[in-house]
């Protein structure tokens, strides 16, 4: 099986993950001074995938150091625990927060399988393993940990998750932002740069966190920003901090505007959101034809409506 992967300067490398289709989700590898590694891992189904990148790049097993989950969505870190099983010396680096539902999945699975059913379930993520709590480095704010000498240093960074963090690499000036730093699919590029959107999945979306979680990496110095979904943007990016402020604001407008709108709520949201996004890209030059740009958005558009009606009904019963 040959990967699909694309390497940057200072050791880094974006790999394609496999999850739903190409150039969604990606995992990155590390490499310094021979050893490895991986910031988020995909699904159990992306294992094969980074394993075989491993054997590309000729990286025994033994000398990958650490499997670090940004935060504990299944699509980041529901193959941590396979990968783990495969590496002899691996530690796990996980939020505190994260860290009881990668030792103990049975809660965490019960939430997904509540969410997409038994079947679909096991199509898209398969069963977790439990990881021995003896190798789980739980990584509070500001953990720096010693990556052969390469400092990583871990934020606190909730907004999308409370169990997320974000992880500062000095050396190339890089954050590894998983999904606080939001979407930005390749295929979205234009002459313009990168076009990038917030993620308001549930259930634990929180905007005035998120805001400050963007605002606190962008007071680093840093050069590239490394997304789970999708790979490096390096370009404008105070601008795509600026789209995103935006964008929340106006996301969370849209379940105001519609807050009194009853069984129809949830439709007429994803509808204005489409329709927010579709412009943009429009704005944007994307030369895509519409029907494309709406099958890249729709699943996103999805989970954004949702973790924003959580969000707002949750506010809503404390404020009544
Ligand atoms: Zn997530």
């Amino acid at each position: 099986m040959k990967p699909t992967y694309q390497d940057h300067d200072f050791g880094i490398t974006t790999i394609d993950t496999a999850y739903l289709r190409p150039q969604l989700a990606a995992s990155h590898l590390i490499v310094e001074n021979g050893h490895a590694a991986f910031i988020d891992t995909g699904t159990n189904y992306s294992v094969e995938h980074l394993l075989a990148v491993l054997q590309d790049k000729n990286i025994p097993l033994e000398q990958v150091d650490y499997v670090i989950v940004t935060h504990v969505h299944l699509d980041h870190a529901g193959g941590a625990g396979q990968l783990i099983q495969q590496l002899p010396h691996a530690q796990l680096v996980v939020h505190p927060r994260g860290a009881p539902h990668l030792m103990e999945p049975s809660r965490l699975m019960a939430g997904v399988k509540a969410v997409y059913g038994e079947e679909k379930t096991h199509t898209l993520y398969g069963e977790l393993p439990p990881i021995p709590a003896e190798r789980v480095i739980q990584a509070g704010e500001h953990y720096e940990l010693d990556f052969q000498g390469r400092t990583l240093l871990f934020l606190d960074t909730p907004g999308h998750a409370r169990h997320h963090f974000c992880v500062w690499d000095e050396h190339s000036s890089s954050v590894f932002s998983g999904d606080t730093f939001g979407l930005s699919y390749r295929v979205f590029d234009t002459e313009q740069g990168a076009f990038i959107y917030p993620t308001t999945t549930p259930v634990q979306f929180d905007p005035g966190a998120l805001h400050a979680s963007i605002d606190r990496l962008m007071t680093l110095p840093v050069k590239q920003f490394f997304l789970t979904h999708y790979g490096k943007v390096d370009a404008h990016l105070q601008a795509l901090a600026d789209t995103q402020h935006q964008l929340i604001d106006e996301f969370v407008g849209l379940v105001r505007k519609h807050s009194d709108k009853g069984e129809q709520r949830h439709a007429c949201i994803m509808e204005d959101m489409i329709a927010v996004l579709l412009s943009r890209l429009q704005a944007h030059g994307c030369q895509l034809p519409e029907a494309e740009m709406r099958d890249w958005l729709s699943m996103d558009v999805e989970l954004n409506v949702q973790g924003l009606e959580f969000w707002w009904d949750k506010t809503q019963a404390i404020v009544s």
